[in-house]
């Protein structure tokens, strides 16, 4: 059924500047911002009335598996750490089957639909047992869905590539099969300088870019950072290389991370928190006054890192909960990485729209003419009451079209 365009949203309020706006469109773009006028409402137009609602850019999510989603009931425990976890969930892996990966992670998918997500990056596990059904899945859904949610997908070796025999060539034909990020793990590898001379060496010559799971523990020791910003610099990839976890950083005495923050900044690595499963994950060695084991997220900001952060894992061994809606995850960093006011509130939003979509390579991530009409219309008066009470109430505009509806 073909969905009228709005000519224009009406009233909705901009967060970065603090005032209520029209956004006037033609053709699936914005084709003019101003300030809201009184009555523009009741014109002659296709008008969306957006007075009560805040709007941006869709969210993005920026890391997430949804091809180990929901798989909490197949468990007849939980993991007690990191090493279980892994062990756990490659202990399922036989059982899966394309119908099963891609219902798990369409469930998730729809889930971010409804939460006014509209570009996300999936880690897709590409490992011998599996060999590339995960990415045969992302494949099919990234086009089923093009229209409505814009999906990357990362060659993500979750076993490891030299321990694991016949990695290396899988990981080779996810590329030559639309890949659009090498992923790797160094931490789950029997080497880290082969494991990651592999992963820069490969996303150099396909042109891509790399999006690592690095130095997930609370061991001061465990730096490979170190290595990767050496690569970033040696490979000529400035700004096109990410990180998520990083949470061993967070155990360094301060003086010394913040030279290597600086580091990274310097090289333009991203880097993702994904606090609900580092939480659930790092401090499991601790007896008492157990740490926290997150991303050193305002060490990293003040040293003008692109910090931002994702929902990692749904209902499964690594976190057992989550709803994935990416406010979630900006509250619990709110609460975990002392961001409480209300500025931190306005970079939180930005952490997962535009600040996301630059890290993921999307540039202009912004409300301004030319843009796609793609936008995320969420009920709040103000961006704190965003982040705190993470209204349900959202709308999806695709060019220009309702997508989705949320109440
Ligand atoms: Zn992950």
């Amino acid at each position: 059924m073909e969905t009228r365009a709005f000519d224009l949203i009406a009233g909705a309020l901009d967060p970065s500047s603090g005032e209520k706006i029209d956004i006037e469109m033609r053709d699936g773009a914005i084709l003019g911002i101003a300030p809201a006028a009184p009555g523009a409402s009741a014109l002659e137009k296709c008008v969306f009335d957006a007075s009560g609602f805040i709007v941006t850019p869709g969210l993005v999510e920026t890391h997430i598996h949804l091809d180990k989603a929901f798989l909490s009931e197949r468990l007849e425990r939980p993991a007690a750490n990191l090493g279980e976890a892994i062990a756990m969930t490659a202990a399922l892996k036989p059982g899966y089957t394309l119908e099963d990966v891609t219902a798990r992670s369409r469930r998730a998918l729809d889930r971010a639909l409804s939460f006014g997500v509209a570009l996300l990056r999936a880690q897709v596990e590409i490992d011998p047992v599996l060999g590339l059904l995960s990415f045969e899945s992302a494949l099919a859904l990234k086009e089923e869905l093009a229209g409505s949610i814009a999906l990357q997908l990362v060659a993500f070796p979750q076993e490891g590539i030299f321990n694991c025999a016949g990695t290396e060539s899988l990981l080779r034909e996810a590329v030559s099969r639309g890949a659009d990020a090498i992923g790797g793990i160094p931490y789950n590898d029997r080497d880290t300088a082969e494991h990651l001379d592999f992963v820069f060496r490969l996303a150099a010559d396909a042109g891509l870019p790399v999006d690592l799971h690095l130095d997930f523990s609370d061991d001061p020791e465990q730096l490979a950072i170190l290595d990767v910003i050496h690569r970033t610099r040696e490979y000529g990839l400035e700004g096109r290389v990410c990180v998520g976890h990083l949470t061993s950083l967070g155990s360094v005495p301060p003086e010394h991370a913040r030279r290597i923050a600086d580091g990274m900044a310097e090289a333009g690595i991203h880097v993702f928190a994904l606090p609900a499963t580092d939480l659930y994950l790092n401090g499991r060695g601790d007896t008492h006054a157990v740490r926290r084991g997150i991303t050193p997220v305002s060490l990293l900001l003040d040293a003008g890192v692109n910090v931002c952060y994702g929902t990692n894992n749904l209902r499964n061994a690594f976190t057992p909960f989550g709803t994935g809606d990416p406010l979630d995850i900006a509250l619990l960093l709110a609460q975990t990485a002392y961001m409480g006011t209300p500025g931190d509130a306005r970079r939180l939003l930005d952490m997962c729209t535009g600040r996301a979509a630059k890290a993921l390579g999307v540039e202009g991530w912004t409300l301004r003419p030319g843009a796609p009409a793609d936008f995320a219309l969420i009920r709040a008066d103000c961006v704190q009451d965003l982040v705190y009470d993470r209204p349900r109430e959202r709308v999806s505009i695709r060019g220009g079209k309702l997508l989705t509806r949320s109440v």
